[in-house]
């Protein structure tokens, strides 16, 4: 376990300019007196009082111009006062109230702001639209598990994040396989991020001293590319029962296998009597796919070829159409709430085309011999498992180039959800404001299909289209 533990700790020049004004212990206990406040154990407050660990736990972030930081609980701003740079935008996310007049009066200029706000309760959208987003935080540790799991999940724009946990956790978190450490928890979060134990803290680092060591983690987003497609709630639930009884063998946890454990094991490279600590996370994903082998992208599909009036020429396979450019056709649906909020959905990261971005509520294909209308419905059922609302015409664009040689009719309808979408169709999804939309389209429109981009320009501003 020890060799997966990272020690750099980078060279600080105690002459550098504003050094002198960052926190020791003597600036916390000073400050606490002047906001007549004491830490409070129920908030899990120890607050950090070295400087260069404080320094180089900041220097994991590799905080670029342009980035969005994020910290959950700064405190009394140990690592803010290193992360308040220049073209950088800082979101802080702080409970105690008794902090909040400090932190603004010292943090909240610029772009920058300050929450008083539970992390917990925060609202992710909020953080969409801000260039890439990094999350630092010395967490409280009575609700780390669920703040690791809510700011890593699919809804969260994070590409990396820095945490300081309690030791167990960190090491549950980054454990190896075949180690007690290892379980439900290590496979779940490690499917979509690199994990890495950075290094260990003494309690003595902290003011006042937990009972507890603490340790640094990063993670990183995966690159698709390392990231197999298979079903993540299929994989979880595997995972979580597998791992449910530890000491027993797999084969008694997981029913469904039952009639082919034998032949499922011996495909793996295990003996039939394998518990779930002794499968890696691949062989774990294996299993998944195993559960419910993901359906390869459709190239098998047959959609109508039509002309420049969209008149049906013939009908051909969806690889052969993609490859020439031939005209064809698509919908696209748009779903308003009575907030007039509209529903994006993140189309999933094992899409051919348009991966992880953001996207009309549903969209697809007309398949051959379809209308316009029947598609639509088919699609709202198949991406978001919902009968389809009367659908009113919102707008038509034409077949060009950037949006792939498609005709593409437009609905929308009024829709409050709840939507249960397809897992491997759809990363996640939400309701937004238009104005949030338009407003984050203009910032980062990277982050959307152009295809959405281009119909975005039909909603009515000063209407919800619904
Ligand atoms: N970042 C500071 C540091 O390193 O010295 C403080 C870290 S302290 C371990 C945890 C911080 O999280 C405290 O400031 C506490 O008030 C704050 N906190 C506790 N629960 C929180 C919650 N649910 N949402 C946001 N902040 C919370």
């Amino acid at each position: 376990m020890l060799s997966q533990w990272v020690i750099h700790i980078p060279f600080v020049n105690r002459r550098e300019k504003g050094y002198e004004d960052r926190m020791t212990l003597s600036d916390i206990q000073r400050l606490l007196g002047e906001l007549d406040t004491h830490p409070t154990r129920s908030l899990g407050q120890n607050f950090l009082h070295d400087q260069n660990l404080a320094r180089s736990i900041v220097a994991l972030l590799d905080i670029q111009p342009g980035d969005h930081i994020v910290e959950i609980g700064p405190g009394l701003g140990a690592l803010t006062e290193f992360l308040d740079i220049p073209e950088t935008r800082l979101t802080l996310i702080e409970k105690d109230s008794r902090l909040i007049p400090h932190l603004r009066s010292k943090f909240e200029h610029g772009t920058n702001s300050v929450f008083h706000a539970d992390a917990l309760d925060f609202d992710l959208r909020e953080l969409w639209g801000h260039g890439p987003v990094k999350v630092i935080g010395n967490l409280p540790y009575y609700i780390s598990t669920p703040l690791i799991a809510k700011y890593a999940s699919a809804l969260s724009p994070a590409s990396a994040l820095v945490l300081t946990l309690q030791l167990e956790l960190a090491q549950r978190l980054g454990a190896a396989h075949d180690t007690s450490d290892y379980g439900a928890m290590t496979l779940c979060t490690g499917r979509r991020w690199d994990i890495r134990l950075e290094r260990k803290l003494p309690a003595s680092v902290f003011f006042p001293r937990p009972k507890v060591d603490s340790a640094v983690i990063t993670l990183r987003r995966k690159p698709r590319a390392r990231v197999r497609a298979i079903d993540d709630s299929i994989f979880e639930s595997l995972v979580r029962r597998g791992f449910s009884e530890r000491r027993k063998q797999l084969r008694n946890m997981l029913p469904e296998f039952k009639n082919d454990w034998e032949k499922i094991t011996a495909a793996l490279g295990v003996p039939p009597t394998i518990r779930a600590e002794q499968l890696s996370p691949a062989q774990w994903e294996s299993l998944a796919f195993t559960a419910s082998p993901a359906t390869a992208q459709h190239g098998a599909e047959r959609f109508d070829v039509v002309d420049e009036e969209d008149r049906v020429l013939r009908s051909e396979f969806r690889d052969v159409i993609h490859v020439n450019n031939l005209r064809h056709r698509a919908v696209h649906m748009l779903l308003f709430n009575a907030a007039g909020d509209l529903y994006l959905q993140k189309r999933s990261i094992w899409k051919d085309r348009n991966p992880g971005l953001w996207d009309s509520s549903a969209a697809g294909h007309v398949d051959s011999g379809e209308d316009y209308p029947t598609a639509a419905r088919r699609e709202l059922q198949e991406e978001l498992g919902i009968e389809a609302p009367p659908l009113l015409p919102l707008t038509r664009l034409t077949p060009t180039e950037s949006n792939g040689w498609e005709f593409i009719q437009a609905y929308h309808a009024r829709h409050e959800g709840p939507f249960q979408p397809a897992t491997m169709e759809v990363e996640t999804g939400a309701f937004f404001s238009v104005s949030k939309i338009r407003h984050w389209a203009a910032s980062n429109p990277a982050d959307f299909s152009p295809v959405f981009l281009k119909i975005l320009e039909h909603i009515p501003s000063t209407s919800t289209a619904s």
